[in-house]
């Protein structure tokens, strides 16, 4: 891969993390400041109930942004390591287009419909 394409995927990645982590020290905060906030709002048991509800979703939320921060990060040392944009199924190169679409994408297209396709093939069917 050209350095100018590894260089922009490498800022993409950068600012997506920064983005998420902002999030997520967002959704941390959000668990303490809950009594806080909102206090024109008034309480009763049907609003607390409300709120709680919210707040688990955003922890759901934190969830998938946690595991997508951990592939960002994975991508970001395979660019420092030098194997950014290779395959780790077939050792080929992943399509650019695909990259742009998921950056931190481990396999090219073909390898990763495989593992879907075994994955789906796996799965108990009713
Ligand atoms: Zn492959």
């Amino acid at each position: 891969m050209r350095k100018r394409d590894l260089d922009r995927f490498r800022n993409l990645l950068e600012t997506r993390l920064v983005e998420l982590y902002r999030a997520a020290h967002r959704t941390a905060r959000w668990g303490m400041e809950r009594h806080s906030m909102d206090q024109d709002t008034p309480r009763d048991e049907g609003d607390e109930a409300q709120r709680v509800q919210a707040r688990d979703l955003q922890m759901g939320l934190a969830e998938n942004e946690a595991r997508l921060a951990q592939q960002m990060e994975e991508a970001l040392k395979r660019i420092t390591r030098g194997v950014y944009g290779q395959c780790v199924d077939c050792g080929g190169p992943i399509e650019i287009s695909r990259l742009r679409a998921v950056p931190w994408a481990l396999r090219c297209a073909e390898d990763q419909e495989a593992l879907e396709y075994e994955a789906r093939d796996r799965s108990p069917s009713l």
